[in-house]
């Protein structure tokens, strides 16, 4: 009867590069970086506008250098949005269904343009917070 041979290869052990590269920036806790991006501030430095327009964040901060364009937030902001909204606008609807007899009508006619408008005010104030807290997490894009 023949034997198979065994083989016993030692065991390699990963060994991760513990030595993080410390970035050019600033990085401050995520609480300060998201409310820096909420006022629409860079959330390194808290210096210079974090957005060119209403919701394009500009290349690089021209303070502290911090690479801004290069943090994808994606569709997060969206999501965010949505969420806070829907909650605010459902709840606010139930509410006024239970204590009114409003029609169907009246009701879209209020609460659509409500949920505009609070679309459109929190859209930039969550991208920035967004962006604020990808900073602190070091989620920065190696793409340029
Ligand atoms: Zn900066």
């Amino acid at each position: 009867m023949d034997t198979v041979p065994q083989i016993i290869a030692e065991p390699v052990v990963w060994q991760p590069d513990r030595v993080a590269k410390k970035p050019k920036w600033p990085v401050p806790a995520a609480g300060v970086a998201m409310w820096r991006g909420i006022r629409g501030l860079c959330p390194a430095c808290g210096k210079s506008k974090l957005f060119h327009g209403y919701l394009r964040v500009v290349d690089s901060c021209p303070e502290c250098e911090a690479p801004l364009g290069r943090i994808r937030a994606d569709d997060a902001p969206p999501y965010f949005t949505i969420f806070i909204v829907a909650h605010v606008v459902v709840g606010g609807m139930v509410m006024l269904n239970r204590a009114t007899d409003l029609s169907d009508l009246t009701q879209a006619l209020i609460w659509l343009p409500v949920s505009a408008a609070l679309v459109l005010g929190l859209m930039r104030p969550v991208k920035g917070a967004t962006v604020g807290l990808m900073l602190s997490l070091g989620l920065i894009s190696n793409d340029a």
